[in-house]
């Protein structure tokens, strides 16, 4: 039997309080000052009412939620997308509902690549837009723009309108080619996203939504996808094909800052 087994009160306290202070040099000791946590504890909070998932209301959307992963313009899962998943405002996820409800019968369906951001992901773009030594998305994403004009340019800010909620970045996808070549134009089959001519998060005027030099084909697809979502609500941010925010938004001035899972 070892000693402190039989330590009286007064001692045993002692040596709790020893072990609590050790515990404490020990944390203040590990804490790096300037290394940032990769999600900050702002963005742990639960989802608030009047959030859902769109799984919840429209499962048969097709979610490729690029920033929880490495395909997208930072090159690795970004920061708060603890799972892979779009969350919406509750009237913008109807909405949403409502267009893939439209869609289906045409043989295609609408497919998301992000929903709401938390801030603390936003905040992450602009840490990596301040690296300029990390450019190793460049050819895929913005080629034709350098790295230290990407906040100067706007593609790259302190604030987006994706944290307010209400806002997706989404294409279609074609399930049944013959009757979608009713509706959409250039090459189909089941399984192929629709062409708009650009990838996703494609850092360029060839991105913008009404660029003239696209082929016919291209123009087609993206007014008809345009005209789409206006028929439930949406209005499509002019630079970029695939960027929606419903109107009226139900939360036009806040950014939320809840983790996405
Ligand atoms: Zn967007």
């Amino acid at each position: 039997m070892r000693a402190n087994h039989r330590a009286p009160g007064a001692l045993q306290r002692t040596r709790a309080l020893w072990i609590v202070c050790i515990a404490v040099i020990a944390l203040v000791a590990c804490a790096v000052p300037g290394s940032p946590p990769s999600v900050p504890a702002a963005a742990n909070r639960a989802m608030p009412a009047g959030f859902v998932h769109l799984a919840a209301l429209a499962p048969d959307v097709i979610q490729d939620m690029r920033y929880h992963g490495p395909d997208n313009f930072v090159g690795r899962p970004v920061a708060a997308y603890e799972t892979a998943t779009c969350i919406l405002s509750e009237p913008a996820a109807r909405a949403l509902q409502a267009a893939q409800a439209e869609l289906r019968p045409q043989g295609m369906t609408l497919k998301v690549f992000d929903c709401y951001r938390p801030q603390a992901a936003v905040d992450d773009f602009v840490r990596w837009g301040r690296d300029l030594s990390d450019q190793k998305t460049k050819s895929v994403f913005y080629p034709d723009v350098p790295k230290e004009e990407l906040f100067q340019r706007g593609y790259i800010a302190e604030k987006s309108g994706h944290s307010r909620g209400s806002t997706v970045d989404l294409t279609a996808v074609v399930l049944n080619a013959q009757r979608a070549s009713q509706i959409v134009r250039g090459p189909l089959a089941d399984g192929m996203d629709v062409d708009m001519g650009t990838p996703f998060d494609w850092f360029g005027t060839q991105s913008h939504t009404d660029n003239p030099t696209l082929s016919p084909d291209i123009q087609h697809n993206r007014h008809w996808l345009r005209a789409l979502l206006q028929r439930h609500g949406f209005r499509n941010l002019p630079e970029e094909w695939w960027h929606y925010t419903l109107q009226p938004e139900p939360y036009p001035e806040r950014y939320f800052n809840f983790s996405v899972r």
